[in-house]
């Protein structure tokens, strides 16, 4: 793939879709679909900017049927696992995790305002296979993440 090209502004840009998908690669797995975890997925798509574990359980726990701290960790974990969910790097971000899709995508995140934009087709690859060959190291991955100014922040 030549060039780059940004997907959507962010799962938040279309949440319902992100649920659902998730939701049938839940039902797939096996996985068991209950009400505590799709409360978990359907605030975690609704956020705008990147969202902490913590800062999730407490947006969750309003009421009586709010999921527990066990069960908003543990579907944390298997979302990002499942690649459902990307990690920030740390220093860019004290709040950890963004919504993303399995697959090779990144993410460009402004430092104002926290807005996300998901990318894919990375130019890496030919970094990769010359490093590879001038290093014999045998490469496995990388991280990318890019940061910057949105378009309304950058006018501020
Ligand atoms: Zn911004
Ligand atoms: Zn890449």
């Amino acid at each position: 793939m030549s060039d780059t090209q940004p997907t959507t502004a962010a799962v938040a840009a279309n949440p319902s879709t992100w649920v659902s998908m998730v939701r049938s690669a839940w039902q797939s797995a096996g996985m068991r679909i209950t009400e505590p975890r799709m409360r978990v997925l359907r605030r975690i798509a609704n956020y705008t900017t990147p969202f902490s574990a913590e800062q999730l359980f407490n947006d969750l726990n309003q009421d009586r049927f709010s999921p527990g701290r066990a069960t908003v960790y543990r579907t944390l974990e298997q979302l990002h696992e499942a690649g459902w969910l990307t990690r920030l790097h740390p220093g860019m971000s004290d709040s950890g995790y963004i919504a993303s899709w399995p697959g090779h995508i990144h993410h460009l995140i402004c430092t104002a305002c926290g807005t996300v934009v998901a990318f894919e087709g990375c130019a890496l690859g030919s970094l990769i296979e010359q490093l590879s060959t001038k290093t014999n190291f045998s490469i496995e991955g990388h991280l990318l993440q890019i940061y910057g100014r949105c378009p309304s922040c950058r006018n501020n």
